[in-house]
């Protein structure tokens, strides 16, 4: 049930609008990077008596992919985030199922785990 959500309406709304607008610029900076990647990509096909700019190339483009791939990694969290919002779980830690700190949500829209797990979490135990 929606009234369930620990998560105030008003508040749901303004997340949702934030991680949209994230959504969207995610979207073009992957779009960006990965034609940067496919630029480098020929470009360093077209170098071939250059070792030092088919180097450099290869590695402005693992940067480029590796940019977008965290902003995937983003993505897909920011799609499950709207995803919990429809099923009327956001805003609960997926491990413990208490409520995650408002505040936490407000840095972190697309947090899933509460202050205390996420601690737990990140000493290991
Ligand atoms: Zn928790």
């Amino acid at each position: 049930m929606a009234s369930e959500n620990p998560y105030p309406q008003d508040q749901l709304d303004e997340r949702r609008r934030e991680l949209l607008a994230e959504r969207q610029s995610l979207i073009g900076q992957v779009e960006g990077l990965d034609a940067e990647a496919d630029v480098k990509n020929w470009r360093e096909g077209g170098f071939d008596d250059d070792p030092a700019d088919a180097g450099s190339a290869s590695f402005e483009r693992e940067t480029a992919q590796s940019l977008s791939n965290h902003a995937r990694r983003l993505l897909s969290q920011i799609d499950d985030a709207l995803r919990r919002m429809d099923a009327g779980t956001y805003g609960t830690c997926e491990r413990c199922g208490n409520e995650i700190e408002p505040a936490r949500l407000e840095a972190l829209p697309y947090a899933t785990l509460c202050m205390d797990c996420k601690r737990r979490d990140e000493t290991g135990r």
